[in-house]
Formats: C-alpha cells, structure tokens, sequence
C-alpha cells in the first residue's frame, strides 16, 4: 500500500470487542488461574467457595439442562468436569456432585423444585450434593438402604445416617433416597432434597482420607427430618432412579477423563530432560492420550441419549465410566514413574493425583460395583 492509499484509507476501529468467551474457554481460564493456585490447598482440606462458584458463573454447571426436562449438551458438561478435574480432582468431583445434583432438581418435575430453585443451581448461586451412594449400592444387591422414611401427616420423618456426603455446608442441600417404612417392610422408596439447615439434620466430622480433604465430605445424620411435597424429587423413586441412572454415571466419566489427563500433561512437563530414559516406560503419554481421545469420542457418542434405558446402552455406559477409571490409574501411576522423586514430594500435583485416581476408582460405582452390574445385564442377554 502507498503513502497515498494509506492516507485515503477509512480509519480502522481500534475498540474491537472481543468476542465472549465460550464455557468451556471460560472454565479452563478459571482452572488455570485461581482453581490451579487452590489445588494444593483444597487437596489438603481447604474447601474452594470461591473457585465453585465462578465455575457456576462460567456456566459448567447448566449445559447439561436443557428445556423442561430435556438433556442439554452432556459432552459440554463432562467436558468442563474435565479441565477442572485436569487441575484438581476433588474440585473435579465437586463439580460432578454439583452438576448430578442440578440433573435431580431437574427430572423431579416438581414446581417447587424446577423454576427459580433449579435456575439457582445451575448457577452455582446455591450449592448442592448428592449422597445416592448408598442407593445405588443398595439396588445393585451390595449394601441396605441406611436411610428410612415414615408416612406421617403432610410428608415423611426421616431417621438415619449417610456416612460420606460431599461438598456440604450448612445452606447447601442433598439429593438423597430412604426406604418408606410400610409396617412390614419397604415398600418403596422416596427421593428427596435434603436441607443441611433442616432441624434434625447433624453433619459429623469423617475420619481423615488421604486426599479429597477440601471437599467438605460429612456424614449426615437425620433424626426425625421431615420432608413435605415441596422437597419431593421422586415418590415412588424407581421409575425416577430408571430413568436417571445412566446420565448419572455418564457425567461421572468427566472426572476420570480430567485426573487421566492432568496425568499425562504432566508427563509432558518432564519429556525434555527426562524423555532419553523414560522412552523405557510402558504407559507412554503419546499411548495414553491416544487411549484417551478414543474413550472420550466413545462417550461424546454416548451423550446423544443420555436418557435412554436400553440395556446395550446402559452396558457401554458402565464400560466407559471403568475404562475412565482404569485409564486415570494407569496414567496417575505412570505419570509417577514418568516423574521420579520430583513426582514423590508432597508438595506435587504427580502424586496428588496418584491419591485422587484411587478416589475416581472407589467412589460409587466403584470398578468392582460397575463389572457386577456389566455382568449382571449381560446376563440377561443369554437364553433362559
Ligand atoms: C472422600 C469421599 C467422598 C465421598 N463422597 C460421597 C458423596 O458425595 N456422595 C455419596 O453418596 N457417597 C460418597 N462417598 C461414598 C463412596 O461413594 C462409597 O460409597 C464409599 O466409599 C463406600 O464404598 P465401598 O466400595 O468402600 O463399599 P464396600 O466395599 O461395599 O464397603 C461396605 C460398607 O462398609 C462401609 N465402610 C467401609 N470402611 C468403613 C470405615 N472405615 N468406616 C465406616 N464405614 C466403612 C462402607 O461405607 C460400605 O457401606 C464418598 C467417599 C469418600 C471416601
């Protein structure tokens, strides 16, 4: 362009707006900045407020609602779970805990429920948990139900103990099942939102685990709680549970895909001056990611329906929340190997994550629940 042109040529706008950012750049700017600086501390038992509430602002805790009781975008969700659980897994699953919750107030239908409740939710302005451990173990034949409600006038009293729920605190508020007591008997089951601050409603201290420490885990001990309509998610609760259970644990894979690649990006980190030794490891981050990437594709294929009852569904779904399991074990592990005694410091995130990937194992469905219940609808499959 010449001299003359250049004078001739329009003014260009120099206050250009940047376009917003999308969520999910939103929520690795977040997990890059203050949720990194807190993971130490939160592994450690300091409860990030902070950071959960701005992922709410950033909007990773409501893709996954659509309109009315329609799925939103799941990939969108496990994908946000998965840059924070990258950084930090007990945020990680606090998210998961968050955004599972969002899914019950969600599907109850209920008015008092649904509306302004659930839109506080999901924008992270109101915090909840999910202490359905207990249930879903209970359905898969493993453990009885610890909770049980009696049919009393204008609702149920509610008495027993769950003994680890997490990211509690006194105006947060559970999704939680208990057995309706029928005189001989449960009859059924009733869900409900169960109100830290609810008179009757004691959280007690856990004893101390060795990570996760930041999640505000308690065990909830109710003595005589009522629940009236209103905190009704579900009555009977089966159908609900049926309808549910696969988007539940479809959600969970994020925070497995996240401790998984936290893991190997942390391989990367040690490649230049380590890279002419550990190319004798197995486990290898090129492999890992690989792996990885595949699963990921699998389960995005899976969130098309995230609702759907169909066995051969509910069976790829329980294969991919152990694949994600078993991928962040691997991956924690070699990511150890990979690092050596740098990895071995307390102050490192290489063996943090060693400690969260046990977390994502053993948490509910652990891989030993998820391979029963494999096993239990394959077998429905073969002839009588
Ligand atoms: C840090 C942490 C956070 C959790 N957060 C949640 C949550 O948010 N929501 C939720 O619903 N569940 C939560 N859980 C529970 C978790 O999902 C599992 O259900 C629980 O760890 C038990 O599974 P299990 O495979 O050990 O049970 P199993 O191996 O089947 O054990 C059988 C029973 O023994 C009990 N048990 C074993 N050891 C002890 C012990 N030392 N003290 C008391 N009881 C014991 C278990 O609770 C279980 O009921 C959390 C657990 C932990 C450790």
């Amino acid at each position: 362009m010449s001299m003359a042109e250049l004078q001739e040529a329009p003014p260009q706008a120099t206050t250009a707006t940047a376009p917003e950012p999308t969520m999910l750049e939103a929520v690795r700017a977040i997990a890059d900045g203050p949720l990194r600086a807190a993971a130490d501390a939160t592994d450690r038992g300091t409860y990030p407020l902070d950071v959960l509430k701005r992922l709410g602002a950033a909007g990773a805790y409501a893709a996954h609602i659509g309109p009315g009781t329609e799925p939103g975008d799941y990939m969108a969700a496990i994908r946000a779970m998965t840059e924070v659980s990258r950084v930090c897994g007990a945020s990680g699953f606090m998210v998961w805990c968050q955004q599972v919750c969002g899914l019950y107030l969600q599907q109850s239908g209920n008015p008092a429920l649904t509306g302004a409740r659930l839109a506080a939710h999901i924008s992270g302005a109101r915090l909840g948990a999910t202490g359905m451990s207990n249930p879903m173990k209970s359905y898969a034949g493993i453990e009885t139900l610890l909770l049980r409600a009696k049919p009393v006038a204008g609702g149920y009293r509610i008495n027993g103990t769950l003994p680890w729920v997490s990211n509690l605190g006194v105006d947060h508020y559970a999704g939680v099942l208990a057995g309706v007591d029928s005189g001989d008997g449960v009859a059924r089951e009733l869900m409900f939102l169960l109100s830290c601050d609810a008179p009757g409603v004691e959280l007690r201290d856990c004893p101390s685990f060795s990570a996760m420490e930041g999640t505000n885990t308690w065990a909830i001990r109710c003595t005589d709680v009522f629940v009236s309509a209103d905190a009704v998610l579900a009555d009977p609760a089966k159908p609900y549970i049926a309808r549910i259970r696969g988007a539940f644990i479809l959600l969970q894979t994020g925070f497995g895909l996240g401790v998984a690649q936290g893991a190997i990006d942390s391989m990367w980190r040690v490649e230049p001056q380590l890279g002419h030794v550990n190319r004798f490891l197995e486990d290898r981050p090129d492999d890992l990611q690989a792996e990885l990437d595949a699963l990921t594709t699998r389960i995005e294929g899976l969130c098309a329906t995230p609702f759907s009852s169909d066995r051969d569904h509910l069976i790829s779904v329980l294969d991919v929340r152990a694949h994600a399991s078993e991928l962040a074990l691997r991956a924690a592990q070699s990511a150890l190997l990979h690092a050596g005694a740098r990895g071995y410091l307390l102050s490192s995130d290489v063996q943090r994550r060693v400690r969260e990937s046990h977390f994502v194992a053993i948490v509910t469905p652990a891989i030993k629940h998820l391979r029963k219940e494999i096993a239990r609808l394959s077998a429905t499959e073969m002839p009588a």
